[in-house]
């Protein structure tokens, strides 16, 4: 099939996520190598946004190939209640790799079902039902994911279940908690205490946050904002969840992002860098306390696919790809030229509101004029974003752009060459935003 056949036969019979359908216009990929995309016409396009921020390793690794294949031949799948050696090995690496004493692992599918396990448990462990969540934020889409949103992709779910209260994240980029990353994580935490007064400390599961906020922002947390979280909410007894699911497996420059904080939290839930995306898997890791009470108590959540061997393997082997080829480091140290880069494009073009970084999770925020208007508002777009988007394709770049921001998210194997080349491409189609600039 060309590139057209292919988008038109997939739009006739398949349905798009979150789409008004006949708007959908799906980039045609026919095959993909580390960083780069490949359509059926023998277009080459930089993946600029790891797929949906998920393809860690970059893609066709073949040694993540070559474990799913040896899976395929081995045992394609076993049954949840049975012992495999998939099961048995990538869980024990999870464990070595991931920090404290988080060493049991639930296996899911997604992130989604990652995060409703999580929920699980922290309601059978703690006896109570609030979970508090954040409002930029996204956690999946199943019913109670939802909820636990904050972005708009809850409106036309609501109310769904009860019990979620949301709360504001400590933001540190418009200061409207303070001028210091200091005085906003006091001033937030001291937001987030009231709002435990009011809803009863003692009614309240646990709290989940997505460590770095991702689709809503790149919001790194301000300084001693994860130790204060901690604090506050082991005062009353509220467990702490660390959505891991985009930040983790090295995209911010650590293996999971709450390791730039001093804490463990409670339950940690992961999918999208487990296994690079090579598999469906997720995966919700718990403290020896979570572990050892579930010992003597029935867990009342399962799935079919739990534990899959074809997941499992390709965790193990993606895993083990991103530490031997040293790609978290790779996205430490390039994240230090990413921020460069942006700084760059800042000075450049008056387009350029705001851009931030954590490793290699980054995020450009345009404006309209130069009082600082955001380019697209909160759900919105602009005319603009439709040409740059454009251009970036002419010029052989594909990436996420929504409400005026534009993502910056490469495989963790990019090239500090492929890097510039990627920011050269920005630089010359951001003129295009800039020509929209009203004053
Ligand atoms: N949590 C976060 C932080 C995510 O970014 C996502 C997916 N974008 C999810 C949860 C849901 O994961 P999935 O789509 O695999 O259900």
């Amino acid at each position: 099939m060309t590139s057209d056949e292919l988008v038109q036969t997939c739009k006739d019979h398949s349905f798009y996520s979150w789409s008004v359908q006949q708007d959908v216009k799906p980039l045609p990929v026919e095959r993909a190598e580390r960083i780069y995309l490949y359509t059926p016409d023998g277009e080459k396009i930089i993946d600029f946004n790891s797929g949906s921020m998920c393809i860690n390793l970059g893609h066709g690794h073949q040694g993540v190939i070559n474990a799913i294949q040896k899976q395929a031949q081995e045992l394609a799948y076993a049954a949840p209640g049975t012992a495999t050696a998939a099961r048995a090995r990538t869980s024990k690496l999870l464990a070595e790799v991931v920090p404290g004493d988080i060493n049991t692992f639930f296996f899911t599918l997604s992130g989604a079902e990652a995060n409703e396990n999580a929920i699980r448990m922290a309601r059978l462990f703690t006896g109570r039902q609030k979970i508090i969540a954040r409002y930029r934020s996204y956690h999946g889409a199943t019913n109670l994911c939802m909820q636990l949103t904050g972005d708009p992709r809850r409106w036309a779910n609501e109310p769904g279940t009860p019990g979620v209260v949301r709360v504001m994240d400590p933001n540190p980029y418009d200061y409207s908690f303070g001028t210091t990353e200091e005085e906003i994580t006091a001033n937030n935490l001291k937001y987030l205490e009231e709002v435990i007064m009011y809803e009863g400390g003692h009614t309240i599961a646990a709290m989940i946050i997505e460590t770095v906020t991702g689709t809503n922002g790149i919001l790194a947390p301000p300084k001693g904002y994860l130790e204060g979280l901690r604090k506050l909410l082991d005062k009353h007894g509220i467990l702490l969840i660390c959505d891991e699911v985009m930040a983790g497996f090295g995209r911010t420059g650590k293996m999971f992002a709450f390791e730039h904080g001093d804490i463990v939290p409670d339950l940690v839930s992961m999918a999208k860098g487990l296994t690079s995306a090579y598999m469906p898997l997720g995966a919700v890791g718990m403290r020896d306390h979570i572990a050892k009470f579930f010992e003597d108590k029935p867990y009342w959540g399962g799935l079919t696919y739990n534990s899959h061997p074809m997941g499992l393997a390709a965790a193990e082997a993606a895993i083990k790809a991103l530490i031997d080829e040293d790609l978290i480091g790779n996205s430490a140290r390039l994240g230090v030229l990413m921020t460069e880069l942006m700084a760059d494009l800042k000075a450049k073009h008056p387009c350029v509101k705001a851009t931030r970084n954590i490793g290699l999770f980054g995020m450009v925020d345009l404006q309209k004029n130069s009082r600082g208007d955001r380019l697209a508002p909160y759900n919105g777009t602009h005319p603009a974003q439709g040409e740059f988007a454009a251009a970036l394709r002419s010029r052989g770049l594909a990436t996420f752009m929504r409400w005026g921001s534009f993502m910056c998210n490469p495989p963790l194997c990019i090239t500090e060459e492929e890097l510039r080349h990627c920011f050269a491409i920005l630089d010359e189609s951001l003129s295009v935003v800039d020509a929209h600039m009203e004053d």
